[in-house]
């Protein structure tokens, strides 16, 4: 059995912590949580380093990888939130997406755009009725009109909507009564973030990821080009990009409470009390070194799914036990990281909190802890659906 990464998955994964120490500072940090977004310089920077094309094909402009390089990726960037951006909806839901299900002139033109950073996007999917009971609640919807179609509906919590210049939304393009399943007769459609029609106002969340945003879609005319692979498909091409969701989820969760045991680690050797350092004090010894053991087996498992999803083989179970390990382990990590820092840990100058506050997206988004362990009692305990 081999538990190590390939000589240039060591490469990678320096480089991303050579970036992040002297790229991604403090005052970086700090400069796009006032301006509530991106940091475009550094945005410019990871194209130029290729990986917002890491796993797209060389063909459209990328270097071809895998899940496992954008997992090490966005585990060594995701404590950098929000000067990063949306690395992630851009990658897996523009990348990914448009490369699975793509059509040749779709891929001709977004893929190369993506990779050289000219191109960013969104997932528009989580409607205000409910975003766990996502086909129950989803009012969108999209009819033909002439060559094209009309968009119509709203969405809720759409990351990164105004720093997109492309949202994939999902829509019913078949009414409920005419279909033997709510699965079918939905489709995912590319709309540019600006097209007439499209309006967004920002959700003040507790969250630090730049912007989470209600989008509305009211009457947004598209062409027919607009359909992201199959009409009336959609909703089986997105479960079939799960794994990556999942995956990338616990990636990131990862990477903020390791983030956030590195920050607790290095002050407990600095801070003193009682005339020594804090981190002689076994109590604080216990809390780093139970982080560390949680966060270390959060990691096989992020990286077992990564790995047997790039061999191509079935980790319907193993993306969601890790996406939910791993944000749960991070939300520990993370809470554990303010007690280690005192009262200076939930001020706001230091990152224990804002690792706290971005960690918890991960036990709800994309999908929620409890729907999670649902998924595992079904698929891997093998007992009836409960809901
Ligand atoms: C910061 C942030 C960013 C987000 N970004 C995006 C984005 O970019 N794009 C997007 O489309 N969405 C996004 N979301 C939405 C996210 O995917 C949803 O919040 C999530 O799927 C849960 O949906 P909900 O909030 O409507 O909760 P609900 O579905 O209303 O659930 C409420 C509670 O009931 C529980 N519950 C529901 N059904 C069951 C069941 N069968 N068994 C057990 N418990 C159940 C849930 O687990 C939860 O605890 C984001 C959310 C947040 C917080």
């Amino acid at each position: 059995m081999d538990f190590d990464l390939t000589p240039e998955q060591h490469e990678l994964r320096h480089a991303v912590r050579a970036f992040m120490r002297a790229e991604c500072t403090h005052d970086v940090v700090r400069e796009s949580l006032a301006a509530g977004r991106r940091s475009e310089k550094l945005w410019r920077r990871m194209a130029e380093l290729g990986w917002l094309g890491v796993a797209i094909d060389e063909r459209y402009g990328g270097s071809g990888g895998t899940i496992v390089d954008m997992a090490l990726i966005i585990e060594g960037i995701a404590g950098g939130e929000p000067a990063t951006g949306p690395y992630f909806t851009t990658v897996c839901f523009g990348g990914k997406s448009v490369g699975f299900f793509g059509s040749e002139a779709q891929k001709k033109f977004f893929l190369p755009r993506i990779a050289s950073g000219d191109c960013a996007f969104a997932l528009s999917i989580t409607e205000p009725g409910g975003g766990t009971d996502v086909l129950g609640a989803m009012q969108t919807r999209a009819w033909r009109d002439g060559d094209g179609w009309v968009l119509r509906g709203a969405k809720v919590f759409t990351s990164a909507a105004q720093q997109a210049d492309y949202l994939v939304v999902v829509a019913r393009t078949t009414p409920r009564e005419q279909v033997a399943k709510a699965a079918r007769g939905i489709t995912l459609f590319i709309v540019p973030a600006r097209a007439p029609g499209v309006t967004m106002r920002k959700i003040d969340m507790l969250v630090p990821i730049g912007d989470t945003n209600a989008v509305f879609y009211d009457d947004v005319r598209l062409p027919a080009d607009a359909v992201l692979g199959e009409e009336g498909r959609g909703f089986y091409q997105l479960l079939a990009t799960l794994n990556n969701e999942r995956i990338l989820g616990g990636a990131t969760a990862l990477g903020l409470g390791t983030a956030a045991y590195e920050a607790a680690l290095a002050y407990a050797r600095e801070r003193t009390a009682f005339g020594k350092p804090i981190g002689q004090m076994q109590a604080i010894q216990h809390y780093l070194a139970g982080m560390a053991t949680e966060l270390d087996a959060a990691r096989l498992m992020v990286y077992r799914a990564a790995w047997l999803q790039s061999q191509g083989r079935p980790c319907g179970v193993e993306s969601t036990m890790a996406k939910m390990y791993a944000a749960d382990v991070a939300v520990r990590a993370c809470d554990r990281g303010i007690q280690i820092h005192g009262g200076m840990g939930l001020s706001e100058e230091c990152d224990a909190q804002r690792y706290w506050r971005l960690a918890r997206l991960w036990q709800i988004g994309p999908i929620t802890n409890e729907q999670c362990l649902n998924t595992i009692a079904e698929l891997h305990c093998e007992l009836p659906r409960s809901y």
